[in-house]
């Protein structure tokens, strides 16, 4: 059992310093009361200099109480009253410009001026020669110390219970007091009682108003630099960071790298444990970062991406041993560090820009390169700069027409006729001529543009399908690529569902299709989007399938119309005894699970009649067609070089 002894002290102890809030509440309550210590000291100081003054010049009507006594002892009161006050002062004003920074002697001094105003209150009101003015002094007293110096309200309790009894103590050994001045001076009691409580209750909740604010924003201060993913600092603030060290003329920025990481094959890690744990492992890369480049500045960037400024000294150790740890962690998987440096070369020089050099060296390094670092240097200056021109003429080249969906036809396995169409991305620049979907795309998911490109071929495509209808040509199901980011950064079921509606076309007439790797371990939104294109009518083809890890489990989680077998399977067809047997059990599994095949990168008669052999429906392969220009695709249609059946 708690002792109630204990129990009452510590109350009254935590009471007494508002320990039982919090140290923001007890800062704030404390502040206020020394803002309030400033008025208070100021207008008690003038009061009792008023007073010495009136007495000196014989203003003060004693009214036959005055005798020598008397003054010594009012003089000393309002002397010893003054000096407190100007004490008072002199403390609130240093602290509040941060001169003097003990709470202990403005704990100190408020309670030692408490003290002596009311007992001054108490000691005037006695000895008044004025009894009608007698509970004047006091009850002023009483207010300064109580209602503008804000105590916690047992405190209050305490001292005005304590004061106003011994108060009334004086008063009666004066007079016997009556009935009714006893009940106003009870309710006096009440009125200060009640007053001084209202303020202490409204400044705490000002208190912790201000401090749910300070919380809010100090969360947002952490949010503004921190990345939450990975816990280590953001590109914000490493630019803030970097910027400034740049500008410190006792930096030598020779010697300085700007350095982009980039895991190698995290993707593969991604897909074979899930994005949670992949974002754990980014969790832990990120700390393997700091903990290697202790001192200097790191952030997480973005992806698989970190980044640090640090001297060049000692850095070619450092990123082994971020290498080496990363790889430690997981070993199933060949995971690699590629880094790209950037020397600044001037002071003024803006870090994402640097990072872009940095990043475009880091990109430089060829899979599975003996070399793992790369410093920029001016050979990558045309790339380079091809890099950033399709960054930044995206839009305008959408605008002008560069970008075109160039069609590939796709074929009957049992005849040869065609049954529909790939539309595929190039780009026709007039000052880097022909760009494929290599150049690009991987550019454009860098950097989150992707969408861009996607948005604009399927409405290229529609429009192109209009015109098909328009010109009474025969209609071919047309194939548009997404990427996963697509439904990330845009609202592709609506884009499509809008852009059918708009040039008036089937839905049929469009088939989407989707890499398996885009859906390895499906956000929820994709799961979503892939249900809608289905229940509207579009159907839906599994692009590149046994490229990744993860093929299988798209076919469990997921229903698609067409699985399209990865050109990768037709490789060393005539000299690989593996070839045939795999791909006749993925057409035969495709079957069991109702799905029809597709068979990319059909190159040569052999492979052709092998597919129609094992009863693979479709085929797409440069034996058939390379993707070509829309009005060219048109002109073999119409001339018969294509025969359609669809
Ligand atoms: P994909 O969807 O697998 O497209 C097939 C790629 O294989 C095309 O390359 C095509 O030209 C090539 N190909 C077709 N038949 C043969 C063949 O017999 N032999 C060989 N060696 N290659 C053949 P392309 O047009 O360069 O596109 C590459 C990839 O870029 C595409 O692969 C697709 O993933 C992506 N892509 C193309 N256009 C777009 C687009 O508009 N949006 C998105 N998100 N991705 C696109
Ligand atoms: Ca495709
Ligand atoms: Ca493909």
């Amino acid at each position: 059992m708690p002792d109630p002894a204990k129990k009452l002290k510590n109350f009254f102890s935590k009471a007494c310093a508002n320990l039982h809030y919090s140290p923001y509440v007890r800062h704030y309550l404390f502040t206020s009361n020394v803002k309030s210590s400033v008025s208070v000291s100021i207008v008690v100081s003038l009061l009792e200099i008023f007073m010495l003054v009136s007495i000196f010049t014989g203003a003060v009507d004693s009214g036959g109480m005055q005798n020598q006594t008397w003054v010594t002892n009012h003089v000393i009161a309002y002397i010893i009253l003054l000096i407190t006050s100007i004490a008072m002062l002199i403390y609130s004003i240093l602290f509040l410009k941060s001169k003097i920074k003990s709470y202990f002697i403005g704990y100190l001094l408020k309670i030692i001026f408490i003290m002596i105003a009311i007992t001054f209150g108490i000691y005037i009101s006695y000895t008044s020669y004025d009894a009608r003015g007698q509970v004047f002094a006091f009850i002023t007293m009483e207010l300064f110390s109580l209602c503008i110096l804000v105590l916690h309200p047992i405190n209050t309790f305490i001292v005005l219970t304590s004061s106003f009894a011994l108060y009334l103590y004086f008063q009666n050994m004066i007079m016997p007091l009556s009935y009714s001045i006893k009940v106003n001076i009870f309710t006096a009691w009440i009125a200060t009682l009640l007053s001084a409580r209202n303020i202490h209750h409204q400044r705490r909740i000002e208190a912790q108003k201000g401090e749910e604010i300070e919380k809010i924003n100090s969360q947002l201060r952490k949010n503004a630099t921190i990345n939450e993913l990975t816990g280590i600092p953001n590109f914000f603030s490493f630019q803030q960071t970097t910027e400034k060290l740049l500008k410190d003329e006792s930096v030598d920025i020779s010697d300085m790298r700007f350095i982009f990481m980039d895991i190698e094959n995290f993707k593969n890690y991604n897909e074979k444990f899930g994005f949670s744990k992949g974002n754990e492992f980014l969790k832990k890369t990120g700390g393997i970062v700091s903990e290697v480049f202790a001192g200097d500045t790191v952030a997480y960037f973005s992806d698989d991406h970190f980044i640090a400024f640090s001297s060049v000294k000692g850095l070619s150790k450092k990123l082994e041993l971020v290498k080496e740890k990363i790889q430690a962690e997981e070993k199933s998987i060949h995971l690699g560090l590629k880094t790209g440096l950037y020397m600044p070369e001037s002071r003024n020089i803006a870090s994402n820009i640097a990072l872009d050099y940095a990043r475009y060296a880091s990109s430089s390094i060829k899979k599975h390169s003996i070399h793992n670092v790369a410093e920029y240097n001016t050979h990558m200056d045309i790339a380079f700069s091809k890099k950033q021109y399709i960054i930044n003429n995206i839009d305008s080249a959408i605008e002008k027409g560069y970008i075109q969906p160039f069609y590939q036809p796709l074929v009957w396995a049992k005849d040869g006729s065609l049954c529909g169409a790939e539309a595929l991305a190039r780009w026709i620049d007039p000052e880097f001529g022909l760009l494929s979907p290599a150049d690009f795309i991987p550019i454009l998911e860098e950097y989150h543009l992707i969408h861009k490109l996607d948005m604009h071929i399927m409405r290229e495509v529609c429009r192109n399908i209009r015109a098909a209808y328009d010109s009474n040509l025969p209609i071919l199901p047309t194939s548009i690529n997404l990427s996963r980011l697509d439904f990330m950064l845009a609202d592709p079921v609506k884009e499509v569902s809008d852009c059918i509606n708009k040039y008036n076309i089937k839905k049929t007439d469009i088939h989407i299709e989707i890499t398996e790797s885009a859906l390895a371990d499906s956000p929820d939104e994709i799961m979503k989007a892939l249900n809608s294109f289905r229940e509207q009518g579009f159907s839906l083809w599994l692009d590149d399938f046994g490229s990744g890890y993860s093929s299988l489990n798209v076919l469990k989680d997921f229903s698609f119309d067409m699985m399209k077998l990865d050109m990768k399977f037709l490789l060393r067809f005539s000299d690989n005894q593996k070839t045939r047997p795999i791909i006749s059990s993925m057409v035969e599994l495709a079957k069991k699970i109702g799905m029809q095949t597709l068979s990319e990168g059909v190159e040569s008669p052999e492979v052709f009649s092998y597919l129609r052999e094992i009863g693979c429906e479709r085929l797409q392969g440069y034996l058939f067609g390379k993707p070509m220009p829309p009005e060219e695709f048109r002109k073999k249609i119409t001339s018969g070089e294509f025969k359609v059946s669809v």
